[in-house]
């Protein structure tokens, strides 16, 4: 097989994306700007049933921040980021629970930022990942849910339960632990993984060093990932990640048969699960084939001219959609000479 599918989007070696519980207004502060000057997208987590309300619940250290509402969540979406569902009430889920947590909460996020809402993420902790939990998030739409395990993603894993790595002053007892802008970084280009991190509302100071980090730490990571990930890093929102991962695991390649009088190289893609419309469904193709054509290639995608990059001697690479049925056609480009064959 000459044509293979790249891990991640645009042949990336690893990826981070960043998440913020809670999706509050005080975002704005401190954290969106640096998003805004470095061109890396974030991802929110809203909790459905509070939109556009002042945070009280219980004693959480938030109480007296602003939920966003649909017009805030919607100003992110239109910066590139994505929006995920936090639950309807930010309580532990039972099973009866589930329809109003999981389903009308996705409902309702999807009514008020205009978008699909793909990823479910869990409220309090890893006990709003039970069984009846997941089972659902996959019953409803979801394509993936989000822990609070710190552990790396990996390209050939399901990826059904996503790690976080927690960007926080310090870790809770039993293990203390000291801020680290580094953490997983090394691990992630070694395993060609994903980070997502996740932290709250970093401000000057962090509300609470168990729950946050400081602006000057989330600073840090960033400067970190970009300098450690140069141009190997795919800076991504989580819902464009999760649905390059779907669609890439979804998709067979099956070798077509060379027309008559032609050296061309012709596949056809096959989609095990045909993904909602509304989702992106681009790969990334790496295409080895003879160095001689590879000065002037011809690669069509359902008929339409890409233009691939020379990756290392013989690979081209190129990203493009694609759909159950998709033929992809690899060949040297033939140029008019004026009726002359050549
Ligand atoms: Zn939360």
């Amino acid at each position: 097989m000459n044509l293979t599918i790249c891990p991640w989007k645009y042949g990336k070696r690893w990826v981070y994306s960043v998440t913020y519980d809670e999706a509050l207004e005080e975002l704005h502060r401190f954290a969106i700007p640096h998003h805004e000057e470095l061109g890396i997208p974030g991802h929110v987590e809203a909790v459905a049933g509070h939109l556009g309300a002042v945070r009280q619940l219980g004693q959480s250290s938030y109480n007296g921040f602003h939920h966003m509402g649909p017009s805030g969540l919607q100003d992110l979406i239109a910066r590139g980021w994505g929006v995920g569902n936090h639950s309807w009430s930010h309580e532990l889920i039972g099973p009866d629970d589930v329809g109003r947590e999981l389903g009308d909460a996705k409902k309702t996020l999807e009514d008020a930022i205009q978008a699909p809402v793909c990823l479910y993420c869990a409220p309090g902790n890893n006990y709003n990942m039970a069984d009846h939990i997941l089972e659902a998030a996959r019953s409803f739409g979801y394509l993936g849910a989000m822990s609070i395990t710190d552990a790396l993603n990996r390209p050939t894993e399901e990826l059904f339960w996503l790690n976080r790595t927690a960007l926080h002053v310090e870790y809770y007892e039993p293990f203390f632990s000291e801020y680290d802008p580094f953490r997983n970084i090394r691990y992630a280009q070694e395993r060609s993984g994903w980070i997502i991190d996740y932290c709250h509302c970093p401000l000057k100071e962090a509300v609470h060093p168990h729950k946050d980090c400081t602006e000057a730490q989330l600073r840090l990571r960033f400067d970190t990932v970009l300098g450690e990930g140069g141009d190997e890093v795919w800076c991504a929102n989580p819902d464009e990640v999760i649905q390059y991962h779907r669609t890439r695991r979804a998709c067979s390649i099956d070798p077509l048969p060379t027309p008559d009088g032609s050296e061309e190289e012709a596949y056809r893609l096959r989609l095990a699960e045909l993904p909602d419309g509304r989702m992106c469904t681009d790969l990334t193709f790496d295409i080895t084939t003879r160095a001689a054509w590879c000065a002037e290639p011809l690669v069509c995608i359902d008929d339409v001219e890409q233009v691939p990059s020379l990756v290392r001697p013989r690979t081209l690479r190129c990203t493009a959609p694609v759909r159950d049925g998709t033929v992809v056609r690899v060949g040297p480009r033939r140029r008019n000479t004026g009726g002359k064959a050549q």
